[in-house]
């Protein structure tokens, strides 16, 4: 292979939109936008403007260092090469204005993250719910919850995200939801956020069929003494990790994938790596069940309170070995590059998704189940003022001006896991190289494709 080859072509939108790059006979430089990766035969190029990657074999890597002719001229059409002058983030906000005109909000919702409750049978001293007064959703409040999404997703596709406290705690709320929706017409699909203890092998079927469930995350704290003495619940009997673990068998082999989390801090690593081998032999030969660890109170912007530079460091290499445990395991969904840019950050900013609380109030952010509501399922309308609040963007900070990541981060001022910091930075472009190689090795092997789609993408 002697000549450069476009792994993905990027997102043929931004390619229209932006047009050919600027400054043809002028003085260029190389875009800020840009992620290097080296393979064993030469390099990948990644643009996180356009989304394009390509690999540059090694007999041209020598003139990559000062491009020339058609190579030059190749690589300032595709956006790699920019003029000295030009002001990247500038295109990049003209761009997502852009975007949202040609791509704009759905006219119905899309998805709706429901809590049925904030009530929940487990304790855990992390949860950012702990102390919060149960409320939960009675019959008629599902029935209207229901009417509502009827109303504003007619017969469109749309998803449910179940949410709480735990969701399970008032299945009788999904169950009123689905079935009003499904004598409705609706054409609907759900996931769940939940411990998992509450389902039953006997039932996972049933439970798929009744709510369209597709997906679940569940969160495995420890290994066996050390899960049940952390999650606490309120209704033990006899091991509850081992019960979770029967219910992770049942849900996958009725058809839902299931998203297991590893919380982890500093203070219970040597446990995570125990559970990471060990749900690696349980689950390693299933293909509806994956794993990822996560750092504990990474969201809520609470890192820097607490730690230092070093214990941050030691937190992401540890996150980087826990992964490649899991992948080992045969639990690791290979990461994949986004094939769209996107012009808004998640739900908060989207135009067209919301949360539906248990007493009827309707957010926008899961994080904001007390507070910040935008309307009511039973009253016309939504609070606008508050709603421009959450589209709020962060402020730049000083990191931002070199970052290559910046065409797909839109930090919103609200959000309550926007923080940035050099670590966190490095792991996410870390990631971005992992799925180069990813997309890379797909190329190479087509085979290996079909694989990694097994995982449906939601509604
Ligand atoms: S907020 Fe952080 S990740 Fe985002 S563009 Fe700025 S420096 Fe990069
Ligand atoms: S604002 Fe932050 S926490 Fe809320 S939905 Fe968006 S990304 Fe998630």
């Amino acid at each position: 292979m002697n000549e450069i080859i476009t792994v993905l072509p990027g997102d043929p939108r931004v390619r229209k939109l932006l047009g050919p790059g600027r400054g043809a006979g002028a003085s260029l430089r190389w875009s800020v936008f840009l992620i290097r990766q080296p393979t064993e035969d030469g390099l990948l190029l990644y643009n996180a403007l356009t989304l394009e990657l390509l690999h540059v074999p090694a007999a041209l890597l020598p003139a990559l260092e000062s491009p020339r002719g058609e190579l030059r001229e190749r690589l300032r059409r595709d956006w790699y090469l920019v003029p000295e002058g030009l002001d990247q983030h500038a295109t990049v906000h003209e761009l997502r204005e852009l975007l949202r005109i040609v791509d704009p909000p759905k006219s119905w919702i899309r998805k709706y993250t429901v809590f049925t409750t904030t009530a929940c049978n487990a304790r855990c001293a992390y949860c950012f719910e702990r102390g919060w007064e149960p409320r939960t959703m009675s019959p008629e409040t599902a029935d209207r919850a229901a009417d509502y999404m009827l109303a504003h997703s007619g017969r469109h596709p749309f998803r449910i995200d179940w949410f709480g406290g735990e969701p399970l705690v008032n299945r009788g709320a999904m169950d009123r939801i689905c079935d009003r929706l499904r004598a409705g017409g609706a054409r609907f699909e759900s996931a769940m956020t939940t411990n998992g203890y509450l389902f039953a092998p006997e039932t996972a079927r049933a439970d798929r069929e009744r709510w369209n469930l597709i997906r679940c995350q569940i969160t495995l704290d420890g290994t066996e003494p050390r899960y049940n003495e952390i999650k606490n619940y309120v209704c033990p009997g006899g091991s509850a990790y081992r019960r979770v673990i029967a219910n992770v068998h049942a849900l996958a082999a009725a058809g839902v994938e299931v998203m297991l989390r590893l919380n982890f801090d500093l203070s219970n690593a040597e446990d995570i790596r125990a559970l990471a081998r060990e749900l690696g032999r349980e689950f390693g030969d299933e293909p509806l069940v994956a794993a990822y660890a996560v750092m504990l109170y990474e969201d809520r912007n609470d890192p820097a309170g607490g730690r230092s530079g070093e214990e941050r460091a030691r937190l992401h290499a540890l996150r980087d070995e826990f992964f490649c445990i899991l992948e080992a395991g045969g639990l690791r969904r290979p990461s994949r590059l986004p094939q769209a840019l996107e012009w808004h950050m998640c739900m908060a900013d989207s135009g067209d998704m919301i949360t539906i609380l248990p007493e009827g109030q309707i957010g926008l952010c899961e994080q904001y189940a007390r507070d910040g509501f935008i309307g009511r399922i039973d009253r016309p309308g939504l609070d606008e003022t508050v709603m421009e609040e959450y589209r709020t963007l962060h402020p730049e900070i000083p990191a931002c001006a070199d970052c290559p990541l910046f065409p797909g981060c839109l930090p919103l001022l609200k959000c309550p896991n926007q923080i940035c910091y050099s670590e966190r930075r490095y792991a996410q472009i870390a990631h971005t190289r992992r799925a180069m190689l990813t997309e890379w090795e797909n190329y190479l092997n087509p085979e290996k494709l079909d694989q990694a789609a097994v995982w449906r993408r939601p509604l």
